[in-house]
């Protein structure tokens, strides 16, 4: 027996060993990665740690308080920040939808580690799976696969999604300043912090007037703007497969939601973008606002970055095709459902005939639905057989 205990304490001190390093070398890895990526999920308590201390460096509000200076921070370090993960992490790395130099890439990529959601390398890896598997098994933050709670945190705290696969990124990782950047992950975020609080010091002492000091600064700039960061990125892993409509019959349950949009500048356009991935806007028309491709095109003005990559009209008419068959869809529904109620409601109780009429409806739901089989996501190369598709054989309605 003793020295079955003595193997599991060895075990364990490697184990917490590993951990350790990891902190500081993201690419710290024994095991291999091949190995640490066929575990189970499960969460590891020691990748919780991280969400566990942000959440609670927001009770320091209770100790440092609050002046207008400090909460107005916050809230502009959320917008600013989330533009990084929206116009960066996601449109940059992730899909390439424009171009910059490599020192502008080299930029980028530190201005996304300030919203410490780990490297850009390790985000686009993580990423294109989620568009390769999309509401598959292998999907590692499907809410329909996973559960919600999974989708939301829970992925991120698994061994097997930690290491960065750099075999499948090879254009990110041909760069070594990407790569070093991407496995020393607490560079940034703690260079960030570190600033942050300088910022609050010298303006206690130089303009005491704003009523605010370094530990102030700290837990608004820092710990409540990023936890609120990091839930408003999770909504998209988890609510934008919930909660919304589809326009694009795509093979995965994304969704286009408005709420969504507000929070992530311009992310809930979701199933426009599970449709067409490599277009630098999510919201495919004007009246679907996008405030990170605004932001991205006024960069572009300044030379930053170009070749900024737009919907193809083939696609516009799609998803326009889709919309007037869905409106002309919803109206006979709803004549439907009225003449039903009207010519019944002399003869029969109203919950009677509300029952009728909801069973001849689903039926036609139902036949559209097989009707309309679903496209393929990754459709970007099919644009055009999909134009000629949608002309020739329109959705029966
Ligand atoms: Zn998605
Ligand atoms: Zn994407």
């Amino acid at each position: 027996m003793p020295s079955s205990d003595n193997k599991l304490s060895v075990s364990l001190l490697r184990r917490s060993g590993t951990a350790l390093l990891q902190w500081i070398d993201s690419d710290h890895c024994p095991e291999g990665t091949e190995n640490m990526r066929n575990e189970p999920d499960r969460v590891d308590w020691v990748r919780v740690m991280p969400f566990v201390f942000l959440h609670a460096g927001c009770l320091g509000v209770i100790w440092v308080g609050a002046s207008a200076f400090a909460v107005w921070s916050a809230v502009a370090l959320y917008f600013i920040r989330m533009f990084f993960v929206t116009g960066i992490h996601h449109r940059y790395f992730s899909h390439k939808t424009y171009n910059t130099s490599r020192i502008g890439q080299f930029l980028l990529a530190v201005c996304a580690g300030t919203t410490v959601q780990r490297g850009s390398l390790w985000w686009a890896y993580h990423h294109r799976h989620h568009h390769q598997h999309s509401d598959e098994p292998e999907d590692a933050h499907s809410p329909h696969v996973h559960g919600f709670w999974w989708s939301h945190i829970g992925w991120i705290t698994s061994r097997r999604n930690f290491p960065t696969d750099y075999s499948k990124i090879k254009d990110l990782a041909k760069f070594p300043e990407l790569v070093w950047l991407n496995r020393f992950d607490l560079v940034i975020p703690i260079l960030f912090a570190t600033g942050i609080f300088g910022l609050g010091q010298g303006l206690a002492h130089y303009i005491p007037q704003l009523g605010t000091n370094g530990w102030q600064m700290l837990v608004w700039g820092f710990f409540v703007s990023t936890t609120f960061l990091f839930h408003g990125t999770g909504c998209i892993n988890s609510m934008a497969h919930l909660m919304g409509r589809r326009r694009f019959k795509t093979d995965d349950d994304s969704r286009n939601s408005a709420i969504l949009t507000c929070i992530t500048l311009g992310e809930g356009w979701h199933n426009n973008h599970h449709r067409f991935q490599s277009s630098t806007r999510n919201g495919f028309y004007w009246w679907e606002i996008d405030p990170t491709y605004y932001g991205l095109k006024l960069l572009s003005l300044t030379g930053f970055i170009h070749g900024l990559k737009p919907v193809p009209q083939s696609v516009l008419d799609e998803g326009a095709h889709a919309d007037h068959y869905a409106s002309v869809a919803a109206a006979q529904k709803s004549a439907l459902v009225h003449s039903h109620y009207t010519s019944l409601r002399r003869a029969m109780p109203t919950v009677a005939a509300i029952a009728v009429a909801t069973a001849t409806a689903s039926p036609a739901a139902m036949l559209q639905r097989k009707t309309n089989p679903a496209v393929h996501k990754d459709v970007s190369e099919l644009a055009h057989e999909l134009k000629a598709k949608a002309f020739k054989d329109p959705p029966v309605i």
